[in-house]
């Protein structure tokens, strides 16, 4: 007789199980169990009739574990004297001593890193700021030495956050070209709307992009204003450089404030050229239109893109910092902000943009799975209970925050 599955609430750091089981499953109405072997999801099937037909109500929903696509982890938990009045003035109370504090970077870094894992996120991508005043020289050190200590708990991206008018320094891009060429990040990015080149900033990313191979992560259209519209600029770029599937376009608000028909044609091209992008609805809702009687609310418009055919992920941004003043890092709790500010109702869709395209847990994949103590999707979200994170079928944190 074949061993039951282990029950949910019985798995402990360290663990794997052969199964695991009974659990909601989205797409399957009944109680399934999750057979794994060697990492990968072998098997879902249906929870074996007990005598008389009786099934035992599932304590878990299971989905595919978080992969979140956007952090600020070396400015995480630094505070903030007060709520943010726009971006602009986010950065400025940044860029202040207080607002940027080298010396305790890593140790927040893996306090966030850690909390993601206990919400259920096996992958992340953290911006580190590449900033002549920012992390001491050498300045990537600091993270890749964190990313190395979380690897057993966490694939972590990181990208060289390109800022301050450091993409068109000729002294800072042959730094990025060294660093990106050895790995030390993996993604090169910055937020060219924001310096005082911007076009330039944007062609010198995509230049360095191709001439070392890594991919690009860059805050782009962070703003409402029209004439600051960037986005046509840089698919121009992407085309030019042949750099297609390569490249993920981080918060565009500004498609929040566009007309209809040219948000469409953006978005057609964006699908077109692989664009994937990366929505953050805290840091969107709260840095924007703030004292605007009817505010808009920077949110790129997010079922547009998707009726489009871009790839649209969700992101938590900053953690308790000078952009961001709450300290929770949930990608359930931005599940929450896109299903209540953005419409996003359809559950495949907000799974798929949580955990980078994979909207349910499938057979052959990998074994990265998040267990919630949830019966259903929408009290996942909304109550963000409990939960079992599981990478290549070992149990790498379990509880909450
Ligand atoms: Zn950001």
């Amino acid at each position: 007789m074949r061993e039951l599955p282990t029950h949910p609430r019985r798995l402990a750091e360290g663990d794997r199980p052969a199964a695991v089981g009974p659990v909601n499953v989205s797409e399957y109405s009944r109680p399934q169990v999750i057979s794994m072997r060697r990492g990968l999801i072998t098997e879902i099937k249906p929870f074996p009739d007990r005598p008389g037909g009786l099934v035992p109500e599932p304590s878990h929903l299971a989905m595919p574990s978080f992969a979140e696509p956007h952090l600020h982890p070396d400015r995480a938990y630094v505070g903030s004297p007060r709520p943010p009045r726009s971006l602009e003035d986010a950065i400025e109370t940044g860029a202040r001593p207080e607002g940027y504090i080298p010396e305790t970077a890593a140790e927040r870094a893996r306090k966030l890193f850690s909390t993601l894992s206990t919400n259920g996120a096996t992958r992340a991508r953290g911006h580190v700021g590449c900033h002549p005043e920012h992390i001491a020289a050498p300045r990537w050190e600091v993270m890749g030495e964190v990313r190395e200590q979380m690897k057993k708990v966490m694939e972590i991206e990181l990208v060289a956050f390109a800022v301050a008018d450091t993409l068109t320094d000729r002294e800072e891009t042959s730094r990025l070209h060294r660093d990106l060429s050895m790995g030390r990040y993996q993604l090169i990015g910055g937020s060219p709307n924001h310096d005082s080149r911007p076009s330039e900033s944007i062609s010198s990313m995509m230049e360095l992009a191709v001439r070392t191979g890594v991919e690009v992560d860059v805050h782009i259209d962070e703003t409402l204003d029209p004439s600051r519209l960037l986005m046509d600029f840089a698919l121009d770029e992407v085309e030019r450089r042949r750099l297609e599937g390569r490249v993920s376009f981080s918060h565009c608000c500004l498609l929040s404030a566009l007309g209809e028909q040219q948000t469409r044609s953006l978005a057609r091209r964006m699908a077109g050229l692989g664009i994937t992008v990366n929505c953050q609805p805290r840091t969107n809702l709260i840095l924007h239109e703030y004292r605007v009687h009817s505010p808009r609310r920077a949110l790129a418009p997010i079922n547009l893109l998707i009726d489009e055919g871009v790839h649209v992920r969700l992101g938590v941004d900053n953690v308790d910092d000078t952009f961001c003043p709450f300290p929770t890092a949930d990608p359930l709790e931005v599940g929450y902000l896109a299903r209540l500010a953005g419409h996003l109702y359809d559950d495949a869709f907000l799974l798929s943009a949580l955990s980078d395209g994979r909207s349910a847990p499938r057979s052959g994949e990998r074994a990265d799975l998040a267990f919630v103590e949830a019966k259903t999707l929408n009290e996942a979200l909304s109550i963000r209970p409990a939960r079992i994170t599981m990478r290549e079928g070992v149990v790498v944190a379990s509880g909450s925050n």
